[in-house]
């Protein structure tokens, strides 16, 4: 025996002597189909991130009830050894609670306490921030027969041996060189691991791909758009799509990447995907977005078996406003003019929420849940919707500034249907967007591919202007009666991007907020009943599960995600945070406490006093929105994940700027080197508009400071 495998060995007793202990069963992750179809006859566990194949994120668990939730308090609390957006939902099987943190690692924890049985890390490279829209997340795992599966932010699918941690397989989900990146959680049905991928705002052409569990072998590929149309088509579904299409898309991708959670339904043996908008959005319609761009935009029904298309329902045909229709997709079973209907439902990035009919793909209705001024409706006989004129900014070359915007009325914040109450929880936001056509767009290969002017839409520095961009933004908790398509409550939050839903039997909803709280409310009418101090914001969804008959609610800490990489100073409406990472759960009478921690003080050292370049710092300016600014932030505001480039010691030292900027200094922890991309004159001019931008926000300080 050679010295790892000892070593393994080893480990293996170890770990049965602690499952012993634990109570825990000795054949971990023992998940099978049919566990997986009837998760209610066991609410102990949350076997998959969305909880069941119908991704509804109730717990039928009533231990925690609307009368006793006061009572809640930390069990415990265990650090996570990464500072970016946690956005996981935990899965608990028998004992064991398996989650994922930013830069796709993995944890096995004792569900009870929180102790460590292993943890996995696939080391993804540095060099891949660059090629991820929207920070360094990961949802999730798929737990199935013994093994725990993780999709990869560099587009790996690993097994892992639920005992160990060990990999048992690996396959490159990555196709044509593209720079694919996953940070959704792979499903397990039929047998199959099926994930998608994130990417259409990279020039990627967005796929579904089903391995066999047991082996990695893969067994079919879904596109969601059509490819080059002289190498053919792979089936019907995509040679009707091509129709819908104009120019040459297929060099930039077309989009339309599957790049959340996908839900199940076992009997019709569907799936349902939700997909991305056409690449490069906002570009003129003769480049591509003429027709409808199937099947962008859209929720798209496929055949479990064999990765065939069934049907399609598009939310935003002809899509310029980044309306990805790829959040949550809750199966459930609704009366519908007196008859049950099972229904496929979604809050749609558009606004606007569908119900379908999830057999057929029939609309059944379709009702805007935040303010829209895009469309006016949807029409219910064609499905379409009546889009307002002047939405079109693409054809008008105006600025529209659109409601919802690109960060959509709802996110990949998770929501949650709870059949106790009948009632839809979504995390829902306004946040209106200027769109403006970048007439000058092509395509780059590092940086984010949008044709949208983000310079001169920049957040404006005039008080006023700045005042009025921030009394825009909200953000709430909105209680949706998904059948008569109506408001029944609302919860309010000081700014958008707050955390996923979970509501439970006991009569109760939780969500994390992006100020840092952790709150429960009584489901039925919205009364807050009972908060928490996280010490940092929460994006993700909380999750509940029993051991023994204790219940347990967990969520992920961890301030993060799109909106405090790309919103700068906007972002600070929703409660200025920094990112404490952390997997907290908690229990009736929990006296758990966190270790103190307070927010560091403000600085503002003083930039560089040499007079700055105009011109060089307006051309600075247009590069900085291209390049920096999807993780640094709009005008050079960091949200508080990356480094705040006004306060940057590079600013003034020529050695250090280019070490970091031209050769890739900072790699490892997400910044690349730009020299392939960024001639020297241009790394100076973005040097100029920095210094710029320090300068304005420091006289700002010190004149406020007097
Ligand atoms: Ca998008």
């Amino acid at each position: 025996m050679n010295t790892n495998k000892k070593m393994a060995a080893q480990w293996a007793a170890v770990l049965l002597t602690l499952w012993s202990i634990a109570g825990i069963a000795a054949d971990p992750a023992a998940v099978t189909e049919q566990r997986l179809r009837h998760t209610e006859s066991e609410p102990q566990n949350w076997l998959t991130t969305g909880h069941d194949y119908g991704e509804q994120r109730f717990s039928a668990l009533k231990s925690i009830t609307e009368a006793n939730v006061g009572r809640l308090g930390l069990a415990w609390y265990y650090d996570l050894d990464t500072n970016r957006g946690q956005e996981a939902t935990p899965v608990v099987v028998d004992g064991i609670l398996y989650s994922t943190s930013a830069w796709s690692k993995v944890q096995a924890l004792e569900a009870s306490t929180g102790k460590l049985l292993w943890q996995y890390d696939p080391r993804v490279p540095g060099e891949i921030a660059i090629h991820v829209c929207c920070d360094l997340v990961n949802r999730g795992v798929a737990v199935w027969q013994g093994r725990v599966y993780v999709a990869t932010l560099d587009g790996r699918l690993v097994a892992l041996d639920a005992r160990s941690g060990q990999p048992v397989w690996s396959v490159d989900t990555k196709e044509g060189g593209h720079p694919y990146v996953s940070t959704g959680a792979p499903l397990a049905a039929a047998g199959k691991i099926i994930i998608g991928n994130a990417g259409a705002e990279y020039g990627v052409r967005g796929y579904v791909t089903a391995y066999d569990a047991a082996s990695g072998k893969r067994l079919w590929r879904f596109y969601t758009v059509p490819g080059d149309p002289s190498k053919g088509f792979e089936n019907a579904a995509l040679a009707k799509a091509a129709r819908t299409w104009t120019g040459q898309w297929w060099l930039d991708g077309g989009g339309a990447s599957v790049w959340n959670d996908i839900s199940f339904d076992p009997d019709l043996g569907l799936l349902y995907l939700g997909t991305a908008n056409a690449a490069p959005w906002g570009r003129k319609p003769a480049a591509g977005t003429a027709g409808d761009s199937l099947y962008a935009a859209s929720i798209v029904a496929v055949h479990v078996a064999d990765g065939s298309y069934a049907w399609h329902y598009q939310t935003t045909p002809s899509d310029v406003w980044d309306y990805d229709s790829a959040q949550t997709l809750t199966l459930a079973t609704l009366n519908i003019a007196g008859k049950p209907r099972k229904v496929v439902m979604q809050a749609a990035k558009n606004g606007f929420f569908y119900v379908l009919d999830r057999a057929s793909g029939e609309l059944l209705s379709a009702k805007n849940y935040v303010p829209v001024n895009w469309a006016r409706g949807v029409d219910l006989k064609s499905g379409r919707p009546e889009v307002n004129p002047e939405a079109r900014y693409d054809l008008t070359g105006k600025v529209f500034v659109g409601a919802p915007g690109a960060s959509g009325g709802h996110n990949w914040q998770p929501m949650s249907f709870s059949p106790a109450t009948g009632l839809v929880y979504i995390p829902a936001q306004e946040m209106p967007f200027p769109y403006l056509l970048d007439a000058n767009f092509k395509p780059v290969k590092l940086g984010v591919n949008m044709a949208i002017d983000l310079a001169a839409t920049s957040l404006p520095q005039d008080p006023k202007a700045k005042a009025a961009a921030l009394a825009g933004l909200k953000g709430y908790l909105s209680a949706w009666d998904p059948i008569a398509q109506r408001e029944v409550w609302r919860a309010n939050y000081p700014g958008p991007w707050n955390g996923g839903l979970l509501s439970t039997a006991g009569n109760l909803v939780f969500q994390g907020s992006a100020a840092g709280g952790l709150f429960a409310y009584r489901a039925s009418d919205g009364t807050r009943l009972w908060s928490f101090a996280a010490q940092t914001g929460i994006i993700g969804a909380p999750m509940s599960y029993a051991v023994g008959d204790k219940q347990y609610v967990t969520v992920l800490a961890g301030w993060g995600g799109v909106f405090p990489l790309v919103a700068g100073e906007l972002s600070f409406k929703s409660g200025r945070q920094v990112n404490r990472s952390r997997i907290l759960t908690f229990a009736l009478d929990g006296s758990a406490k966190l270790p103190p921690a307070s927010l560091p003080a403000e600085q503002f050292p003083p930039p560089p006093s040499a007079p700055v370049n105009a011109a060089a710092a307006s051309q600075g300016a247009i590069h900085y929105a291209r390049y920096c600014g999807s993780c640094h932030g709009d005008a050079v505001v960091s949200g508080g994940l990356v480094p705040d480039l006004r306060f940057s010691a590079a600013l003034g030292n020529d050695a250090l700027w280019q070490s970091v900027v031209n050769d890739g200094a900072l790699v490892s922890a997400g910044m690349i080197a730009f020299k392939s991309a960024l001639t020297t004159a241009e790394q100076s001019a973005i040097r100029a508009f920095l210094i710029q931008r320090a300068q304005q926000s420091y006289a700002v300080a010190h004149a406020s400071a007097r």
